[in-house]
């Protein structure tokens, strides 16, 4: 198992090599990325490709995004520190701490009830306090928190969720998911101005499916979305 030494200088590599080189610049999400311990939300089998150019497993079927792809949906939403979040899909958490680093407050979806409370527990050892994980089908949301400057989804869905959108700020809140299905989707962004929506097509992605009442149904494949 690598040291936590050469961990950090993985992690240094990780971002000027994988983030910086492909445009990645604001220099409060870089400084999260440089410090985040990005191998302790990797299962031990998986630890040492932690800083790797790649998603990887975390159990359940399911996967922690690539680092890349935290950095550049990160960045487009432009986090301010006064933000209240939304995330869907809390995973290994890993996600769920930058943003907690860079926003007021985050509220996160998981559906897998192991994969929210061990996300959970190492985000409290981390120091996050700002933040409250649901567990639950957040395809619908979050209503009763509603709304949100920012909404992250880090699973697919096959269509815009309607009941995402009506719980954005009226006042340019956006909303970053990738739409599709297996196994390639596109990553949309959407921007509320009270009742007009804009919809921008950012790039080609590979998330798994979002299971769910807005999502796909129970029995649809992961292992079909990502490879
Ligand atoms: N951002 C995470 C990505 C995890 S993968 C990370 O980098 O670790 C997507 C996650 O979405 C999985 O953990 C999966 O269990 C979860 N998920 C799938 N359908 C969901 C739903 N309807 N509501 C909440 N989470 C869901």
């Amino acid at each position: 198992m690598p040291t936590s030494r050469e961990y950090a200088r993985l992690r240094s590599r990780m971002v000027d090599e994988q983030l910086v080189e492909r445009g990645v610049s604001e220099s409060r999400l870089l400084d999260a990325l440089r410090m985040m311990p990005r191998h302790q939300f990797v299962p031990d089998e998986h630890k040492p490709q932690s800083y790797d150019d790649k998603p990887l497993p975390i159990g359940d079927g399911q996967t922690i995004s690539q680092p890349y792809i935290v950095g550049f949906m990160t960045e487009t939403l432009r986090l301010k520190p006064h933000h209240r979040v939304l995330e869907i899909g809390t995973g290994s958490g890993y996600q769920t701490a930058i943003l907690c680093h860079l926003a007021d407050y985050v509220y996160s979806v998981e559906r897998v009830a192991r994969l929210a409370e061990t996300a959970g527990a190492r985000l409290g050892d981390l120091g996050y306090s700002n933040l409250d994980i649901h567990i639950g089908d957040g395809s619908q949301g979050l209503p009763d928190q509603a709304p949100f400057d920012r909404i992250m989804v880090t699973a697919a869905v096959p269509r815009l969720p309607q009941v995402l959108c009506a719980q954005l700020s009226e006042f340019g809140g956006q909303l970053i998911l990738p739409i599709g299905s297996a196994p390639a989707q596109e990553l949309m962004l959407i921007t509320r101005a009270t009742d007009r929506f804009t919809r921008r097509s950012l790039l080609g992605c590979r998330f798994v499916p979002l299971i769910g009442r807005y999502g796909f149904d129970s029995k649809t494949d992961s292992a079909s979305f990502v490879s």
